[in-house]
């Protein structure tokens, strides 16, 4: 029993920014390697390459999605915050503030092709769990009308 509960497959986080799929871990989730492709970079596959796992468990599965995405827009705005004010800091006297908001705004600008797709694999991994015998065991058929 305990070597059941030994898990050799890669990590959760690295799944997650990897953007692998939440069961096997192994699978890619986006057709299109590189986030910045514009065009196509939210383009998913159907199910998991490696497992068969669907992507899309019900209709409008992504749209919860915009919590993950909010969550780690303010954590990062916090931290960037924290990070002028340490290094930098604020005044009132100069137009520090408005320096802050702008660079932050344009960081996360830059980065939200990239959140936009961590926060789908963040969002798979709450409902579709780690499966160590993805290889022998199929996944779950989601419930379709
Ligand atoms: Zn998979």
């Amino acid at each position: 029993m305990c070597a059941d509960k030994k898990n050799n497959g890669p990590g959760y986080l690295w799944s997650v920014f990897h953007h692998k799929c939440s069961r096997c871990r192994t699978g890619r989730m986006f057709k299109v390697k590189n986030a910045y492709h514009l065009k196509h970079f939210m383009k998913m596959y159907d199910r998991c390459p490696a497992c068969t796992q669907y992507f899309e468990i019900e209709p409008g599965f992504y749209y919860g999605t915009a919590y993950i995405s909010y969550a780690i827009t303010v954590a990062l705005s916090v931290a960037t915050f924290i990070g002028w004010w340490l290094l930098l800091g604020f005044s009132l006297e100069d137009n520090s503030v408005l320096k802050w908001i702008v660079s932050n705004m344009i960081v996360l600008i830059l980065i939200q092709p990239y959140l936009m797709r961590l926060s789908r694999a963040i969002w798979l991994s709450f409902f579709v769990p780690y499966n160590a015998n993805w290889q022998t065991e199929k996944p779950e058929d989601p419930e379709r009308m």
